[in-house]
């Protein structure tokens, strides 16, 4: 039996496992039943690729994803393993000899969507084969209260009753315990070991600025930092993303929509383009990601704000799988927090769901407000310690953070003054005093809050009122059009009990100049990328279109660039590149020699 080590070599032409990779591995091949949980990215998909090379028979993996299943499985048969899959979308003659291939012994790995697996009819194709494995992929799509529910996974406990001496490793990105437990009880994995890997994702930097004109931070952000490059904008309304993709595209940006009320074709096709060319900008609502593994994906934007740190980290997770620098990038401001609160305070949940909602909300705020390291934060939510990271906006740039007391004060009773009915902009207008003519109508000029703040600007008024928000000083009336409402702990900051501290932003250094200075070699800057890559790119996408598969299953980008940059001369030169393996090595070697020969 060829070594863990060798296949990941040979096969996947890595040269070392990550992580917890290889124990897991050991522990699976070892006829041991493992629970993974590791962050989108970090290797899931080879710890049960590599038992399924090792152990006799056929590996069986369930996943919810379709698009998913083909990518992987083009990936894999790209690397010379025999793979295939099973699911809605084959025709019934295809089906049948997937089936026929799997049952003679000819399949290392099956992917099969899991309303299929719990068939009597493929139960019995499976009792009547050699199974190496089971692996439940996404397998927090058990839990009920998950965002990503699919009732056919609860069946999946059948596996361990009916084949119980086959290993099963179910794995997930998904951190929180609840899930966790309930993956345990629900698939019966009490005997599984547990292998919980660091969420942090290091590549990926973390900023959030206050929204100002959104639509000009995001393409001054896509101009200075991704020209030419894939990324993800999300809003929140099919009318923004549509609004957002028409107006990228005017500035000549390659830009598509997408969202459930597209018919199905143009949402294909879309998701397509993305995923099979280079620097597609895809404008989304929540619906598109799941499920889609694109490595290159360089930054993730939000123009609006998600509903919960799980939902922003999952959605900031799709960029830089690959390990390559990424951004995840967020404008914020105000109205948002009104905005999500209104949603929820409309939504058909209980009142109890409904707080639960609320407070998921408010960590989410709570990030975007913090003055601290952003990823200390994000993976303190997830339970784990971290120190500053550097590679945030936080980090980059530490925000001035002044004893906001009197200005607290101030802005809390202005509320009170004008009856709390008014949302934050007549507000300042009142402390600042601006006679506009609400003031006038409401005779706020005769108020003793009239005027009290002319010493902060709007914008600084604007940071404080968000800050109070996020610490729970004030709230958002969601049936009022973010009214603001004193809370009950206003009454200890307007009684002089406790002081608050407040952030505000230093005018940044312009990134794209920091960017330039601290680039490292190899990082993907298409506007000024060597002829040599661009050469390398340019073959792979015509093979990819050939082959009918999406660029990166030929190659990487990382692979991509590691050969422009070592300019291989011979097969042995290439063999040493991570991402060459010898399937590949043996298909693409020549075509890659003649063309860095040439470079
Ligand atoms: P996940 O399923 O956890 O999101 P994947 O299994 O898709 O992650 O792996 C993410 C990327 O990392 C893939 O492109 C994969 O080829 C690559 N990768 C995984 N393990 C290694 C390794 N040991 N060395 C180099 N690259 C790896
Ligand atoms: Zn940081």
């Amino acid at each position: 039996m060829p070594s863990a080590l060798s296949l990941l070599n040979t096969v996947f032409g890595y040269n070392e496992f990550r992580g917890a990779q290889s124990e897991i591995i050991e522990h699976v091949v070892a006829n041991g039943d493992a629970l993974v949980l590791m962050p989108t990215g970090g290797g899931k998909s080879l710890c049960y690729q590599i038992p399924a090379l090792m152990r006799e028979g056929c590996a069986v993996v369930v996943s919810p994803l379709i698009a998913l299943m083909h990518d992987q499985v083009a990936a894999l048969t790209e690397a010379g393993v025999q793979a295939a899959v099973l699911n809605s979308s084959l025709d019934q003659e295809t089906a049948l000899a997937t089936e026929r291939a799997f049952a003679a012994g000819r399949l290392d790995v099956l992917y099969v969507a899991p309303e299929r697996l719990v068939t009597p009819r493929f139960l019995e194709l499976l009792s009547r084969s050699k199974v190496a494995l089971f692996a439940i992929d996404e397998a927090h799509c058990v839990s009920q209260w998950g965002h990503d529910f699919r009732p056919e996974y609860i069946q999946l406990s059948v596996l361990h009753e009916r084949f119980p001496g086959v290993p099963r490793i179910a794995l997930t990105a998904t951190a929180d315990e609840v899930t966790r437990a309930e993956i345990v009880s629900r698939l019966q994995l009490d005997e599984a070991r547990i292998f919980i890997s660091s969420f942090d994702r290091p590549n990926i930097r973390y900023e959030i600025v206050e929204k100002q004109n959104a639509r000009d931070q995001l393409v001054d952000f896509l101009s200075s930092r991704h020209p030419g490059e894939a990324g993800i904008v999300y809003c929140l309304s099919r009318r923004k993303v549509d609004e957002t993709a028409w107006w990228l595209a005017d500035l000549g940006i390659r830009a598509l929509p997408y969202h459930a009320g597209l018919d199905q074709h143009t949402r294909a096709l879309h998701q397509e383009r993305f995923v099979n060319e280079d620097g597609v900008v895809i404008v989304a609502t929540i619906a598109f990601g799941m499920g889609i593994d694109k490595p290159d994906v360089r930054f993730v934007a939000h123009l609006d704000l998600p509903k919960s740190i799980e939902a922003y980290y999952q959605e900031t997770g799709r960029a830089g799988r690959d390990g390559l620098p990424a951004d995840a990038w967020m404008t914020y401001g105000l109205g948002d927090v009104v905005q999500q609160r209104r949603m929820i305070a409309q939504s058909e949940a209980d009142e109890l769901f409904k707080r639960v909602l609320y407070s998921k909300l408010d960590a989410l705020v709570g990030l975007a407000e913090t003055a601290g390291c952003r990823r200390v934060r994000l993976l303190d939510y997830f339970g784990e310690a971290s120190s500053p990271c550097g590679n945030c906006d936080v980090c980059a740039n530490p925000p001035r953070v002044w004893d906001g007391t009197e200005a607290a004060q101030k802005a809390l009773s202005c509320v009170y003054r004008t009856g709390q009915r008014f949302g934050a902009g007549h507000v300042i207008d009142v402390l600042r005093g601006h006679p506009t003519e609400r003031v006038q109508r409401f005779k706020h000029d005769e108020l003793t809050t009239w005027k009290i703040g002319a010493d902060l600007s709007d914008k600084q008024w604007r940071a404080v009122f968000r800050q109070l928000i996020a610490l729970g000083y004030l709230e958002a009336d969601s049936e009022a059009y973010g009214a603001l409402k004193l809370t009950e702990s206003a009454r200890g900051l307007l009684k002089n009990h406790v002081r608050v501290s407040f952030r505000e932003e230093v005018a940044a250094p312009r990134r794209r100049d920091r960017r330039r200075s601290a680039a490292a070699p190899g990082l993907a800057q298409h506007a000024n990328e060597g002829p040599l890559l661009e050469a390398l790119r340019n073959w792979r996408l015509a093979l990819a279109r050939e082959h009918g598969v999406p660029a990166y299953v030929i190659f990487h980008d990382a692979t991509l660039q590691s050969i422009a940059a070592a300019q291989p001369q011979t097969l042995e030169d290439l063999r040493g590149i991570s991402g060459v393996g010898a399937r590949k090595l043996e298909r693409y070697g020549e075509a890659l020699l003649a063309i860095t020969g040439r470079g």
